[in-house]
């Protein structure tokens, strides 16, 4: 048989592997930790760093077409195993998603508006920076998720403050914008440029991690759904994207819609797409990097995710204790994904609840029960 392998052994590398070996797929995973989710389920595992060579060739070796799930894979570790097998994606679009400043210059070159910004590298580009981007939001250009590696400030010396508190890294100012809803869209693109998309998805985030996503009609106005999957569409083309992407956009509370970030993978909030559509988002990344067709995803029911952080497992005290799954999947329509990760440690991703039901209400209804046992807050 063939082998898939992947590069990051993270619960997006798990998924992927689940959604390649229910193909017939051998899955092989690199990721230095022992415990790595996928590593876990993987027929090989090779543990060891993203920049070790020998680590890559063994990779490759093993290999028939290598894929990443994790975003700050270096763009030299996709150039190596390139030369030896196909990967996607390519590491040339995956070295502008893991910068927000080239980024946001590839937002431009397509065409797709995004936050009024200013890329600061140095002093004189802090000094020279627009008094009308306050208040903003300092994000580091490469690295940060979760809401990591940013600051929002409101004037000239709480930015010139929170850039030291970085540690002067290449950085870029975002006007803080005033959202009336966030959601993402998820394309797959084939080698051959087909391009496919799951329904656009509304996301809420609190403390900076997406905590919920809903998904049905109604959800999101007609108009910026369709204005986002086209700049989805575009933002891939652009690429010449082979793979699964994902771009975040901002809905404005004018109604205007701009795009915040992609991410060169599946992403957290398509995990509904599991169980919610005919094909998944991680079978979507396997039939594109198995060079199989694509068509384009129907989603069959509505649905919410929740995601399920460490904190869950905290609400009785000190000690981690199980959240009361069985309770949880007593309500009907609700499908518990996790993750294989034995050490719960507040806001890490254990694992997440997706809750399908033949009407909206009913998906809404039976998610906030859910949440209500979990100790999740209400949305
Ligand atoms: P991810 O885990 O999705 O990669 P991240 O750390 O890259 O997140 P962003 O997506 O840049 O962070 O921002 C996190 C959240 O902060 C956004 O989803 C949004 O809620 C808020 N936010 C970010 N930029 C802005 C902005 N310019 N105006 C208003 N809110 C913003
Ligand atoms: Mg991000
Ligand atoms: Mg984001």
């Amino acid at each position: 048989g063939s082998t898939l392998g992947v590069l990051g052994g993270g619960q997006l590398g798990r998924m992927f592997a689940q959604a390649a070996q229910a193909m017939g797929y051998f899955t092989a995973v690199l990721d230095a930790d022992a415990h790595s989710p996928a590593g876990l389920i993987s027929h090989h595992h090779i543990r060891t760093a993203y920049d070790d060579a020998a680590g890559l060739a063994r990779l490759a070796e093993i290999s028939d077409a290598i894929t990443t799930e994790f975003e700050n894979v270096p763009a030299q570790a996709l150039r190596q195993l390139a030369q030896r097998r196909p990967v996607a994606p390519a590491a040339s679009a995956v070295a502008i998603a893991q910068d927000r400043a080239q980024e946001k210059a590839h937002f431009g070159r397509c065409g797709v508006p995004c936050a009024p910004y200013a890329v600061i590298e140095t002093a004189e580009q802090l000094a020279a920076v627009d008094a009308a981007l306050l208040p903003g939001i300092l994000k580091t250009a490469r690295l940060g998720y979760d809401g990591k590696g940013q600051a929002r400030v409101k004037t000239p010396a709480e930015l010139a403050a929170a850039w030291d508190a970085m540690g002067r890294v290449p950085c870029v100012l975002e006007q803080m914008l005033p959202l009336a809803h966030e959601c993402s869209v998820i394309v797959a693109r084939g080698a051959d440029g087909q391009v496919v998309h799951l329904p656009a998805q509304r996301n809420l985030h609190r403390d900076g991690i997406l905590a919920v996503t809903e998904v049905y009609p109604g959800n999101l106005p007609d108009g910026q759904v369709r204005q986002a999957v086209a700049a989805a569409i575009s933002i891939a083309n652009g690429l010449q994207y082979v793979g699964v992407l994902c771009v975040e956009f901002f809905v404005l509370q004018d109604g205007r819609l701009v795009v915040n970030e992609i991410a060169p993978r599946p992403h957290n909030s398509g995990h509904y797409s599991q169980n919610a559509c005919d094909v998944s988002q991680f079978e979507l990344q396997v039939r594109t990097l198995a060079g199989l067709p694509l068509t384009q995803p129907r989603q069959h029911s509505p649905a919410v995710m929740l995601n399920l952080l460490g904190d869950l497992w905290f609400t009785q005290g000190d000690a981690p204790q199980a959240p009361p799954w069985a309770a949880v999947l007593a309500l009907p329509g609700t499908h518990l994904h996790l993750y294989g990760k034995t050490d719960p440690k507040r806001g890490r991703k254990m694992g997440h609840l997706n809750i399908t039901a033949a009407t909206p209400e009913a998906a809404r209804t039976t998610a906030l029960r859910a949440a209500e046992l979990l100790g999740i807050a209400p949305f």
